[in-house]
């Protein structure tokens, strides 16, 4: 399987770097797929702080966008009481029903990424 080597330039801090891809798959890209697809391969793998913030923020988007539809319907699937889950990443979740049957969720962030 052939790969093609892309050099790409981080736009938040400047730095080059040399990307790989599959060349099969990069062939049947457009330009525009293209550039969206090394755009968010930098940002995964710039070591820059600023890239960092990036991820660390989408990252969380993800987790709350999680926890208000899987984990929540999976609560109420289950008929659970409450719910508790750490990711990787140190974040946390806690979800409970109170005795009206209304949720609390209750997040927390860890700041190191
Ligand atoms: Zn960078």
């Amino acid at each position: 399987m052939a790969r093609e080597t892309v050099t790409a330039v981080c736009k938040l801090c400047g730095q080059a770097m040399a990307i790989e891809i599959d060349t099969e798959k990069y062939l049947e890209m457009t330009n525009s797929e293209r550039e969206e697809w090394v755009a968010g391969t930098v940002i995964k793998n710039c070591k820059c702080e600023k890239a960092k913030a990036v991820r660390k923020e989408l990252l969380h988007k993800n987790f709350k966008a999680f926890i208000h539809s899987d984990l929540v319907n999976f609560l109420d699937k289950f008929e659970l009481e409450e719910i508790s889950i750490k990711t990787s990443e140190g974040f946390k979740a806690k979800i409970k029903k109170d005795t009206a049957g209304n949720l609390k969720v209750e997040t927390t962030i860890k700041e190191v990424v």
